[in-house]
């Protein structure tokens, strides 16, 4: 096969990001894919939970109608396998939206799995087991993550499952037990528990949503436990076994406290395990070309997504950096104008970690960037911090969607923001204006001048820098 100047390894969020920028710089790109076009974000990932949770929004939403007046013949219900049909169908006509545009492009995509040959070329096996080498100029290494899995756990696809397979379903059970209060664990538990399933979740750590800001934590657990969802915090599982067809879990408590549930067994129809997900370099061979995975089994970068093999780049979940979809893209815009070079219009960026927006959406949904109010207060800076209920927002009394805050931490010498947290009802378009401000480096003092529309949530932002500087209007 004819060599190319841009090898991409991987189509998700990163991959064809970088593939599509390159082609735009000019670039001769192949983009290489085992699966499908769209990766984990669109096929397991942000597109189908996001399809999901935003059928048990409606469901929860037209359980409220009475409040606003409308009557219904009856209680409503829900058919599990119509909005399971709606998210494949979501998903599949952004797969045909990517394709159309790296057609467009002109990237070439081969589907086949790709290896290291050495640090010039690859090979690729086609799904017919053919095999075929490709010479590269550059290289790209997009090949994304893949959910953890713990050793021991009869993981059957069935009875344990992952992410991967929840996504699949259509029809729901009866029971589930989440291990795992990260944001997976907490998404899937807020939906599935809106949605009438029995849920229960098993964390080791004393939070929900462990390394987000105490604040937001607490909010989630009180809002979960709402929401029906039994959470056992500070719990160790023992053993895990399927019995009858049911998953079967022994529990332990932590340092000789005994297990939160009182009693040490439990069980569900389902159990999904969602601990965290790891980089993917199986079968990449990556030591062909020169390049070792770190402890975590992700692939170094720097700044610039170079890795330490001259002509090579990774970027997105392979990294290790921050298992976001926004993150990988972002990371691929970097890498592609590096390649590109200043000759071809490419441009010097650099990608930064601490500019990352965390979204979770949870009913109420989180928004965070930057530290947590604990995690700023470590690193002995001089900080003031400013809260905002949603309580005291018009527009949130007007819709009735009036659980939550938003909290913006500042540098209290030179109005630094140094985190930006929110919990709410659709608190994840907040951060567009927070993601703005970090980037353009604004200070508090900024995020408190500017002229925020009213009715509207973003106006909590105001009030919270307000109330950060101590100027707070509509708090005391
Ligand atoms: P991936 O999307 O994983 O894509 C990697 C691609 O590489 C895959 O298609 C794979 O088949 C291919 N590949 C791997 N190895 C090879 C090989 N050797 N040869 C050829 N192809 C290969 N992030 C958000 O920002 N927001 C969310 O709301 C969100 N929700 C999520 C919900 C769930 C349930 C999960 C599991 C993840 C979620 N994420 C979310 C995370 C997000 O999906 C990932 O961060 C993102 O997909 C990473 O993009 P990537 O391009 O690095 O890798």
């Amino acid at each position: 096969m004819e060599p190319t100047e841009l090898a991409v390894i991987g189509a998700g969020p990163g991959g064809y990001v970088a593939a599509l920028r390159a082609a735009q710089l000019g670039l001769k790109v192949v983009l290489i894919e085992r699966d499908k076009t769209g990766g984990t974000c669109l096929h397991r990932g942000c597109i189908p939970s996001k399809a999901l949770i935003h059928g048990a929004r409606v469901f929860q939403t037209v359980q409220k109608a009475a409040e606003f007046g409308i009557e219904l013949s009856g209680a409503p219900g829900l058919n599990y396998g119509v909005l399971a049909a709606r998210k494949d169908k979501t998903v599949s006509q952004l797969e045909k939206g990517v394709e159309f545009l790296l057609q467009k492009r002109g990237v070439s995509v081969i589907k086949g799995d790709a290896a290291f040959h050495d640090s010039r070329s690859l090979k690729i096996t086609a799904p017919d087991g053919s095999q075929q080498t490709l010479g590269f100029g550059y290289c790209i290494i997009a090949t994304g993550g893949v959910p953890t899995q713990l050793p021991g756990y009869p993981l059957d696809g069935k009875v344990f499952v992952t992410s991967n397979e929840v996504l699949q379903w259509t029809a729901l059970p009866k029971s589930i037990v989440i291990i795992g209060a990260g944001v997976i664990g907490c998404e899937f538990a807020s939906l599935f528990a809106r949605v009438g399933v029995s849920v229960r979740v098993i964390e080791m750590m004393p939070q929900v949503l462990p390394g987000f800001d105490g604040d937001v934590s607490r909010e989630i657990g009180r809002a979960l436990k709402k929401q029906g969802v039994d959470v056992l915090l500070e719990t160790k599982i023992e053993s895990a076994a399927v019995v009858d067809g049911r998953a079967q879990l022994m529990l332990a408590g932590i340092a000789g406290v005994p297990p939160a549930s009182g009693s040490e067994k439990i069980d569900a129809d389902v159990c999904i395990i969602a601990v965290g997900r790891k980089p993917e370099t199986s079968g990449l061979k990556i030591e062909c070309a020169g390049l070792a995975a770190n402890a975590k089994g992700a692939i170094d970068v720097d700044e610039h997504c170079r890795t330490k093999a001259p002509g090579i780049y990774a970027i997105g979940d392979v990294t290790g950096v921050a298992p976001l979809a926004h993150v990988a893209s972002h990371m691929g815009i970097v890498a592609a104008e590096q390649i590109a070079g200043g000759a071809r219009g490419g441009r010097n960026l650099t990608f930064d970690k601490s500019l990352a927006p965390w979204a979770v959406f949870t009913e109420p949904e989180v928004a965070s960037i930057g530290l947590s109010e604990e995690k700023a207060r470590e690193s002995g800076r001089e900080i003031k911090a400013g809260k905002f209920s949603f309580r005291a927002l018009g527009r949130a009394q007007a819709t009735g969607e009036y659980e939550g805050f938003v909290k913006i931490i500042s540098d209290a010498k030179s109005g630094a923001l140094i985190g930006f947290h929110a919990v709410g009802s659709e608190a994840t378009n907040l951060l567009g204006e927070a993601a703005l401000a970090w980037t353009s480096e604004a200070r508090v003092e900024e995020l408190a001048e500017t002229i925020h529309a009213h009715p509207t949530f973003p106006e909590a932002v105001g009030e919270a820098a307000l109330a950060a500087l101590g100027r707070g209007i509509h708090s005391l």
